[in-house]
């Protein structure tokens, strides 16, 4: 999708080192990180939010959910780690291309604010 800041880190118009990347899922540290380690998994289609998941695309969320606990794993995360996903304005997402947030390295609290 043309103004959409993720479709753009995905197409190389931004540039961004990739921590994982198949035929439809890319991985890459979040630019402001909240823990040792953020890290944002996106599908490479532009589904706008959790919102749009449907029954065609939705397998493309276990295969994230899978990227996650390989990524987890690379990054050393053995006592657990957080995967959260922001769904439209009052769930206070901020990019509207669907992102999961793997979060870890540190103690998290709950419930989130
Ligand atoms: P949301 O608030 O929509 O759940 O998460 C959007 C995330 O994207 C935020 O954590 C923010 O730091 C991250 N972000 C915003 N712009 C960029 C960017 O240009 N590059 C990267 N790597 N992350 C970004
Ligand atoms: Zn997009």
């Amino acid at each position: 999708m043309k103004d959409c800041l993720f479709c753009k880190i995905i197409n190389g118009e931004i540039e961004s080192e990739f921590l994982y990347e198949d035929d439809e899922i890319v991985a890459f540290n979040d630019i402001n990180p909240t823990a040792p380690v953020h890290i944002l998994i996106i599908p490479k289609d532009h589904i706008a939010s959790a919102d749009d998941i449907n029954e065609e695309n939705a397998h493309l969320i276990g295969k994230i959910f899978i990227v996650a606990k390989k990524l987890a794993k690379e990054m050393g995360l053995k006592d657990g780690y957080r995967i959260v996903n922001n769904c439209k304005g009052d769930g206070g997402q901020t990019v509207d291309h669907i992102h999961f947030h793997l979060i870890g390295g540190r103690q998290m609290l709950w419930p989130a604010g």
